[in-house]
């Protein structure tokens, strides 16, 4: 199943570095602590440029989901689910990826990070279904 193929920029490349070693973080602002996802040069609350990674537990709730029926990008397969999550320990930051899941998400189900690495060298951050608490 192809998903979603983001491509790593300047401001994008340390991240995608670290999820390449299945590590992941969100930067977090040095002068008023907001994280921010993904990737940037400044904080977009107070515009300052100091910041820091914050390792974050790979863990969080669907918050909404898009159904893309176009191939922004050559060999995607459509149509394929992007998801956006809200962190469990970063709850004011919402981070976006693949969907692995048989069935189509639900608003508030708890979700985990599963790491993909493509043919080409980059690993991929999907988000599938934790089993529900017993
Ligand atoms: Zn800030």
């Amino acid at each position: 199943m192809a998903a979603y193929r983001p491509e790593p920029d300047r401001d994008s490349r340390e991240w995608w570095a670290r999820v390449g070693r299945h590590e992941f973080a969100v930067q977090e602002c040095d002068t008023c602590g907001v994280a921010r996802f993904p990737a940037r040069a400044f904080c977009p609350a107070c515009r300052t440029e100091a910041w820091h990674w914050r390792a974050t537990e790979p863990e969080g709730s669907v918050e909404s989901w898009i159904v893309n029926h176009q191939p922004f990008l050559p060999g995607l397969q459509v149509p394929y689910l992007v998801v956006m999550i809200r962190l469990t320990t970063v709850p004011d930051c919402l981070v976006y990826g693949g969907w692995r899941g048989a069935r189509t998400p639900e608003r508030g189900e708890r979700v985990r990070a599963a790491y993909r690495e493509t043919d080409d060298g980059l690993t991929l951050v999907d988000w599938e279904p934790l089993p529900e608490p017993r």
